[in-house]
């Protein structure tokens, strides 16, 4: 099996500029306003419909700092040639930020799964935060105090972040083009396949070319940390590790040689060994909750120190909140724990 390695070492590309990582593919990389400091994106050589130019893949969040990156890499990168359209693996603030902005400055299409489309034009729009945001609103900071969180001072600087996404992602495109599982793409030079895998968010796109063997993952597999699998309030029983796992075995199906092109972190080799090490360190996870919840009944808030040993801020601990209840809804989905609601409301899970 492929050991992970990094082919470009410690090699980054600098604000506003380039490294073409395999012909025709270019790797930038914009700022983020988070602990995660960093998103890659990428810029594919296209010929589409009749236009030469660059396809876009994801956008970065919607601020001055990385609209004036954006600036730079068209000035450095594009070769004199337009944006053709604008892909986005996913819905999140980091991914489809810019896109609106993006379409209308080079007139350009965005191609995105639909059901991520939907769900970001939802919530970006003030009316529809209370739907699904993990981070903030009433209907985030509700869900948490059902599983345990009931400090009132944190459920109230929860609820005081109703606009967490609409910050980063003010608007989001009128329209969209669809695209679907195993659809195949014409880009350029290469097709890229779109895979489709759950759990991480709604409908998440990665793109896959076996001309090149390289893999355009988004967040699905990142080299070094976990990708956020979480439940949120509008979907309060929802199973996104089962779905997760479960889209990690199909990646598992491509070549272990394959480059695999992350959202976070750098370009790696290892893909088999990867999707090993992540199966791994959820069985582990799952092992821990089972074990506390052998003991005694135990609320997602009670599992967070168990399964999150380094201290956490508000932010940091709204994230483990969804992590915690995603793996006790894996282990309750599956009949391995028990879910009762306990005379103080809170949801309690036991063996
Ligand atoms: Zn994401």
């Amino acid at each position: 099996m492929q050991k992970i390695n990094y082919p470009l070492d410690d090699q980054l590309p600098s604000l506003g500029q380039s490294i073409e990582i395999v012909p025709g593919v270019k790797w930038i990389r914009m700022p983020l306003p988070f602990a995660l400091d960093h998103i890659n994106l990428w810029l594919i050589k296209d010929n589409f419909e009749g236009r030469l130019g660059w396809t876009i893949v994801d956008c970065g969040v919607a601020n001055q700092l990385t609209q004036d990156a954006w600036e730079l890499v068209f000035q450095n990168e594009l070769e004199k040639l337009p944006v053709v359209r604008i892909i986005v693996t996913h819905m999140h603030p980091d991914h489809i930020g810019l896109a609106d902005w993006l379409t209308k400055k080079w007139s350009a299409p965005l191609w995105m799964t639909m059901t991520d489309y939907v769900l970001a034009k939802w919530l970006c729009d003030p009316r529809g935060v209370e739907v699904g945001s993990v981070a903030g609103g009433g209907g985030a900071a509700d869900h948490f105090s059902k599983h345990g969180l009931v400090n009132e001072d944190d459920l109230e600087k929860i609820r005081a972040r109703a606009n967490y996404f609409s910050n980063m992602v003010p608007t989001v495109p009128q329209r969209f083009r669809r695209i679907m599982d195993q659809e195949e793409l014409q880009i350029g030079a290469n097709v890229w396949k779109v895979l489709v895998g759950y759990g991480h968010a709604p409908e998440h796109a990665c793109l896959w070319s076996s001309n090149i063997n390289t893999l355009i993952s988004g967040d699905m597999v990142l080299p070094r940390i976990s990708t956020n699998v979480s439940v949120f309030d509008s979907e309060p029983d929802a199973d996104p590790l089962g779905l997760y796992l479960d889209s990690l075995s199909h990646l598992k199906k491509l070549p272990s040689n394959a480059l695999v092109l992350p959202s976070h972190g750098k370009p790696f080799n290892g893909l088999h060994e990867r999707i090993d090490q992540l199966h791994e360190h959820h069985q582990d996870r799952l092992n821990e909750v089972l074990e506390a919840c052998g003991r005694a009944p135990q609320s997602a808030r009670d599992l967070i120190p168990i399964l999150f040993k380094r201290s956490l801020d508000l932010h940091q601990l709204t994230f483990a909140m969804g992590e915690a209840i995603a793996h006790l809804n894996y282990l309750w989905r599956d009949g391995r724990l028990k879910r009762e609601a306990c005379s103080d409301g809170v949801l309690r899970f036991s063996c």
